[in-house]
């Protein structure tokens, strides 16, 4: 394993990717959590995965990057946001980008223009760097405006497979509408602008990281070695 500072958050902290296998490995994975400040347990199950596989020698044939915790203002802050109120999941380059936030709810703010945000602009930069196959964001289901349940969401029917074998490792339902538009989301621009196999899963925001991980751990393994 590696670890290696991809770059600082508006409030000047850390933003670190953990490397795990070859580079070289045709099947690429990025896993990304902490998108989301008030979605605490989707950082700390990425931490139990990289505590549980750190020592011991990684998956054939498959590289990963995971990034525990995207949002580190965020989750400090306690907000959706990150330092400058940008959700950075209505922040992402996709065709779909708009300026007025969906129902004039500050809450999906999605800043000046597209990628305009620091930690938005290292998932840019990783994504142009690594080729990956597929990209696994980690949510919880924290209800702002419209209620969702725990669910494998997915973006482009390329993502449908994965997303069905997500689905029977963890027991959450696979769903291609999280059932509200997500302008600017990570799954618009990879999934659906980007073709890539793009996968968004929603664990149950009342439960603890801990009752998450071992409920559904087998998500990582399985997300990295599905190609
Ligand atoms: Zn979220």
């Amino acid at each position: 394993m590696k670890e290696i500072i991809l770059g600082k958050s508006v409030k000047n902290k850390e933003i670190k990717g953990f490397f795990f296998g070859d580079e070289k490995s045709f099947n690429k994975t990025l896993i990304i959590g902490g998108i989301h400040g008030v979605e605490p347990q989707s950082k700390e199950v990425c931490e139990l995965y990289i505590d549980e596989i750190k020592d011991k020698p990684f998956l054939k044939d498959c590289f990963l990057v995971l990034i525990p915790c995207i949002n580190p203002d965020g989750i400090k802050l306690e907000t959706r946001g990150n330092a400058n109120g940008v959700d950075l999941n209505r922040n992402f380059p996709s065709n779909s980008w708009q300026s007025v936030p969906l129902a004039n709810n500050n809450a999906y703010y999605p800043g000046v223009k597209p990628a305009s945000e620091p930690e938005t602009q290292i998932i840019v930069n990783l994504l142009n760097k690594h080729n990956f196959k597929k990209i696994v964001a980690i949510h919880t289901n924290h209800t702002i405006q419209f209620p969702n349940p725990p669910m494998v969401n997915y973006d482009g029917e390329q993502s449908r497979e994965l997303a069905e074998k997500l689905s029977v490792a963890t027991g959450l339902i696979a769903h291609h509408d999280i059932g509200y538009p997500t302008p600017g989301s990570l799954g618009c621009w990879i999934g659906k602008d980007l073709k890539k196999i793009s996968v968004t899963v929603e664990l149950d925001d009342t439960k603890t990281a801990e009752e998450l991980y071992s409920k559904h751990k087998n998500l990582f393994e399985v997300g990295v070695i599905e190609s």
